[in-house]
């Protein structure tokens, strides 16, 4: 285990201590007012910023520095926003302009937009690298790291009052999730994926290519299974600028059949279809697969929240997660300094579910619609038919526009809202089994 201490307050005492005849401890618990469980984008955020404004927080990461995250590195102008908010220096990340669309023959290539208040511009940072960057930034910010320990919450009743590791307890006046797709902690608290909402499974490997400098992401929208039922997903390049692409395909639970989707195979057939025309050298390592949430039962109770991936906040639309991580882990970090510590759990559900709930309700529902296979066709033909719509479609899967937005994303954006909502009876009546 590294360990490493740069907090600028950490209290040895423990006001609401967890009894040591429940937690079987030898020694006193520790105390800290804010606890982080996860060291991906949304813990770290939550630390980098908790730190800045003073507050002891301590995160707990069970890999170890530079671990990896499956993930396609890809950054939008939203999670370059985020970044910026974060005081997150970009240099070392490979600037991406803008998207290239592929749906069969059609092939439309746009830039980011540029819509106030996000910049014209995206990026693709490795995750081993952006994680570590952003977990170093939490230690100067003051933030206690500790690596390779994993940490699981301890309950007193409903409440959360810290958080087990090994034989040892760290009691905390907020406990915060952000440990990832939801597993044996978020069992425990009740913050399990809703099993009536769709979810995403994608795959991603690295290969070095001649076209590693390109600066535009590119993405197949018509990918098949092997029985050729269209695939609501899609796959992609994503230039990493230093000498290799991540290349990976993702699909949505929606899909009839979705249970005997082979990704290792829809991986194959696409790394098949646009290998010669970026001239790939031989994966650099195995294909691996992780999970897309995108809903949980519960976000939030006394004494915890959930955050990131683990409070189900990834994109239907896109399959972008470290965005909502970021957004996420700030929004929690300025409550819990603006705000009497009990009212945060509420407070940040309120305020997460006004930034995000509609825009993921309404990606949940259209995942819903394209899980149909004629219905995906025939949008796709629509949404590439021409620029101007093929641009509108990159604003309204990148969140970068709201029903609030002038011109025609927000009309769009309003008018995807207002009927996928009134159609979602019978979205989910008719959606297609997997
Ligand atoms: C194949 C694939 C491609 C993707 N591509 C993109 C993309 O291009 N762009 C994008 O924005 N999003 C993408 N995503 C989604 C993105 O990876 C996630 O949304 C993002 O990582 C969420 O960040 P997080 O901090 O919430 O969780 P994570 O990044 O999963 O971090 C959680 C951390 O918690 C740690 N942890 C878990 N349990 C414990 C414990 N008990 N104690 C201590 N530590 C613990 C884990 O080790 C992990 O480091 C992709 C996902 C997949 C699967």
């Amino acid at each position: 285990m590294i360990r490493s201490s740069g907090a600028r307050r950490v209290a040895a005492a423990c006001p609401r201590s967890t009894s040591r005849r429940q937690t079987g401890d030898v020694s006193p618990p520790e105390h800290r007012e804010l606890v982080v469980i996860g060291g991906g984008p949304a813990g770290a955020a939550t630390a980098i910023r908790a730190a800045a404004r003073g507050v002891a927080v301590t995160v707990f990461e069970k890999g170890l520095p530079g671990r990896d995250k499956i993930c396609g590195d890809g950054l939008t102008p939203r999670a370059v926003r985020a970044l910026d908010d974060l005081g997150v220096d970009l240099h070392d990340a490979h600037r991406i302009d803008g998207l290239r669309m592929r749906a069969n023959r059609t092939v439309r290539q746009m830039d980011w937009p540029g819509i106030d208040p996000f910049p014209a511009h995206g990026a693709v940072w490795p995750r081993r690298q952006l994680d570590l960057r952003l977990m170093e930034l939490a230690e100067k910010a003051g933030a206690e790291l500790r690596w390779g320990e994993a940490a699981d919450p301890v309950l007193e009743g409903d409440r959360v009052v810290g958080v087990r590791v090994g034989d040892r307890t760290v009691t905390a006046d907020l406990v915060v999730l952000a440990a990832g797709a939801p597993g044996a902690a978020a069992r425990l608290l009740g913050a399990e994926r809703d099993p009536d909402e769709p979810f995403g499974l994608a795959i991603r490997t690295y290969a070095e290519s001649p076209r590693h400098a390109e600066r535009h992401l590119e993405a197949c929208l018509t990918l098949t299974d092997e029985a050729g039922v269209a695939v609501p997903g899609y796959g992609w390049i994503f230039p990493a600028g230093d000498g290799t692409v991540n290349i990976g395909v993702g699909a949505l639970s929606t899909m009839k059949g979705f249970k005997r989707l082979n990704l290792n195979r829809l991986q194959e057939s696409y790394r098949a279809l646009v290998g010669e025309d970026w001239q790939l050298g031989p994966d650099l390592e195995r294909p691996r697969a992780w999970r897309l949430p995108m809903s949980t039962v519960r976000r939030h109770g006394p004494g915890w929240v959930a955050i990131g991936d683990a409070a189900g906040l990834v994109n239907p639309m896109n399959g972008e997660g470290i965005d909502y991580g970021l957004e996420s882990g700030m929004l929690v970090a300025d409550l819990f300094v603006d705000h009497p510590v009990a009212t945060v759990p509420v407070r940040y559900d309120a305020e997460i579910g006004a930034r995000f709930d509609q825009f993921l309700r309404t990606g949940r529902r259209f995942s819903f619609l394209i899980g149909h296979p004629w219905i995906l066709r025939s949008g796709l033909r629509f949404a590439v038919g021409t620029q101007q719509v093929a641009e509108l479609t990159l604003q309204v899967m990148g969140n970068l526009v709201d029903g609030a937005t002038p011109g025609a994303g927000g009309r769009v954006m309003r008018l995807a809202d207002r009927s996928l909502a009134a159609a979602d009876p019978l979205l989910r009546r008719t959606r297609a089994t997997a």
